[in-house]
């Protein structure tokens, strides 16, 4: 969906107010796929500040549908964005962001990237979430399986690792 920024650079229009909704199904971030549930809304506050010159500030939310950490299900992650930024106009073929072109802006690609910069680095279903069952898969917070394997608790997966890497050595 594209802006027009025509009148508050050329006119004496000096302010707008935008509020958009983008639909967007899914995004690829690194390993993870996150798919969008509902539209994400887009609220754009743009001040003219100097010729050639604004003051875009937002804010971005979205329902991000993003695979527990632990135990794999789809679990849904609010993310909200909020950006405050200048951004010039100035020469015909130079634009300081990939989302101004012309007088354009370019809503989609400035959602994405404030979504992006704002990616949850682990989404957890629950911060107790007993993950799955590394030798038959069972998700332990659905079901208990009759493993005598070291159900860890995740949470202590890491000391695990480490005191086994230990008794390797001796
Ligand atoms: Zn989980
Ligand atoms: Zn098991």
């Amino acid at each position: 969906m594209q802006i027009n920024l025509t009148n508050i650079f050329e006119n004496d229009e000096n302010f707008a107010k935008i509020q958009k909704t983008i639909i967007i199904n899914k995004i690829q971030f690194g390993n993870a796929t996150a798919y969008f549930q509902d539209n994400i809304t887009v609220n754009l506050e743009l001040e003219k500040i100097a010729n050639n010159q604004i003051l875009l500030d937002g804010l971005v939310k979205a329902i991000l549908v993003i695979n527990c950490d632990r135990c794999n299900e789809p679990t849904k992650y609010h993310l909200e964005a909020d950006f405050s930024k200048e951004v010039s106009v100035n020469k015909v073929g130079e634009y300081e962001e990939a989302f101004i072109e012309g007088y354009n802006l370019d809503l989609e690609k400035l959602a994405l990237n404030e979504i992006f910069v704002n990616f949850p680095m682990k989404v957890l279903c629950n911060e107790e979430c007993k993950g799955i069952c590394t030798t038959c898969g069972t998700n332990l917070n659905v079901d208990n399986c009759n493993c005598e394997n070291d159900n860890v608790d995740l949470r202590f997966a890491g000391l695990k690792a480490l005191f086994d890497e230990n008794f390797k050595e001796v």
